[in-house]
């Protein structure tokens, strides 16, 4: 899959799935915007990209901040000089009983998880709109609800994830006319610091694998490689979908 000429974002990519996404995106070609809330580590995934030859620059960026958004598109434009793709990656997932929950802690999660794929969303999408073509990748997750599998804990990660859902399908639609495509991908456990609470649980973690009819936990280069065809002109009549990637944790 040829990404030669595109530019793309990723968000939330100093570190776990959103580092894969950037080096995929960047080993296929794109000129890739590896962006983070904090510049830590930011600085060695540009250097990996470059010494796969590739090209990459840093932009920090707050996703639940439009200023930060808006900031970010303008210099990717300024360095070069459109945006193909946005990968929609940053996000946080706290575990907490609901009973429990404070509002502040609900509205943390939402504001990064949701609002700041909207914010993402629209200011990229606003360029592309003007380019007559783009695509857009939200990741969501199985905990994304309406699928017949519920989660503890997580009552404001889901919340965000089924809203991710359900931004991509109405997006789609809106996007369209404008050559614009708007997929999602919904992991099942996936190996990133994310999950280093439920991994430092053998109990939880062996729970988990049992419903994983493939017996282990993805990669993040697994997700890659369907963040990358999305991504790509070779998914080009996708849109709207939401694609799980869960070693068969929904079939099961
Ligand atoms: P991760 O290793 O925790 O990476 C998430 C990245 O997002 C971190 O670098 C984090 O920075 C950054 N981030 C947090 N808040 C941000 C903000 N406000 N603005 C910009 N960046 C921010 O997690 P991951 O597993 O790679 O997750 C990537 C995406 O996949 C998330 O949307 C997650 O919900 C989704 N997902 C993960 C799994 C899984 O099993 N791992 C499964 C399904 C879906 P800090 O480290 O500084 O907070």
């Amino acid at each position: 899959m040829d990404l030669k000429n595109k530019v793309a974002i990723v968000t939330g990519a100093r570190r776990g799935m959103g580092k894969s996404h950037a080096l995929t995106l960047a080993k296929a070609g794109a000129k890739v915007v590896v962006s983070d809330i904090s510049q830590e580590d930011c600085k060695q995934v540009i250097d990996e990209i470059k010494k796969q030859g590739g090209k990459a620059i840093a932009i920090k960026c707050d996703v639940s901040k439009k200023q930060e958004v808006e900031e970010m598109v303008k210099k990717t434009i300024e360095n070069f000089s459109k945006i193909d793709i946005l990968i929609n990656n940053a996000g946080i997932c706290q575990f907490k009983p609901f009973l429990e929950l404070t509002e502040q802690e609900w509205d943390k999660t939402l504001n990064i998880n949701l609002k700041g794929y909207f914010l993402c969303a629209q200011s990229v999408a606003k360029q592309m709109a003007k380019q007559k073509k783009g695509v857009i990748v939200n990741i969501a997750s199985i905990a994304m609800g309406q699928v017949g599998v519920g989660f503890f804990n997580m009552v404001h990660y889901c919340a965000s994830k089924g809203g991710i859902v359900g931004m991509t399908e109405a997006l789609a639609l809106e996007l369209a006319p404008f050559g614009i495509r708007v997929n999602a991908v919904a992991p099942g456990a996936i190996d990133t610091p994310m999950i280093d609470p439920v991994k430092s649980d053998p109990k939880t973690m062996e729970a988990i694998l049992t419903k994983i009819p493939l017996s282990r936990v993805g990669k993040p280069q697994e997700v890659s490689n369907l963040v990358l065809f999305l991504a790509s002109d070779e998914s080009s009549y996708i849109t709207g979908s939401t694609v799980v990637i869960d070693g068969g944790w929904l079939a099961g």
